[in-house]
């Protein structure tokens, strides 16, 4: 399956992506976790990626576009992949269709993590990631309303919306049931 993942920081993607990603046995891509090894290995992307990061700033789409293109074409997502983190603009859900029309498969599901925004505010002070102090996360909250959140209208043929709040099992399981569902099968995969 090829999958995407959206939702607001702290929503637990990057939590639920790593669970799904053992269930269906497909790689877990997330472009946030690709540009912090980047920038802990100091090269040229990191270099670049970094103030993004420690703003809370999208990194520019022709850095991430590139960098998500590149891990697309390894042999692993042959079989399917779980996005998490991209696309987080309409340019990047754009291009990410474009790289996967030259391979002739779509996406299969969207799904949506919900929670919130005290909530994940919690999780995130909890977590302590260098770009989770209050403002930074208070502006990752308001890039994701303005540049994220319209990717749902976009995507509404595929999209699962699963709410992301208690157990952590519990929120995989319904993102699982969703998946097997007919209502997320692509309509263009079926013709
Ligand atoms: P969160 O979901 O908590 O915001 P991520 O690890 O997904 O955390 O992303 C952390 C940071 O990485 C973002 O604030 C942004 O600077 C950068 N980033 C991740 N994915 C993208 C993307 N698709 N486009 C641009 N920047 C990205």
């Amino acid at each position: 399956m090829r999958i995407v993942l959206i939702g607001p920081p702290g929503a637990g993607k990057g939590t639920q992506a790593a669970i799904l990603s053992e269930e269906l046995g497909i790689p877990h891509i997330s472009t946030g976790d690709l540009f912090r090894e980047h920038v802990t290995r100091r090269t040229p992307l990191g270099q670049e990626a970094k103030r993004y990061l420690d703003t809370g700033e999208l990194v520019p789409d022709h850095v991430t576009g590139g960098m998500v293109r590149h891990r697309l074409q390894q042999s692993d997502t042959r079989r399917g992949f779980l996005l998490d983190g991209f696309p987080r603009t309409l340019t990047q859900a754009r291009e990410l269709a474009a790289m996967l029309d030259s391979t002739g498969a779509g996406l299969d599901a969207v799904v949506e993590f919900t929670a919130p925004e005290d909530i994940v505010m919690k999780r995130l002070l909890n977590r302590g990631r260098p770009d989770d102090t209050e403002d930074v996360i208070r502006h990752r909250q308001r890039v994701y309303e303005r540049q994220t959140a319209p990717l749902l209208d976009h995507y509404a043929d595929i999209l699962l919306t699963v709410q992301a709040v208690g157990p952590i099992d519990e929120i995989a399981g319904r993102a699982l049931r969703g998946l097997s569902g007919e209502s997320v099968r692509n309509p263009r995969r079926a013709s």
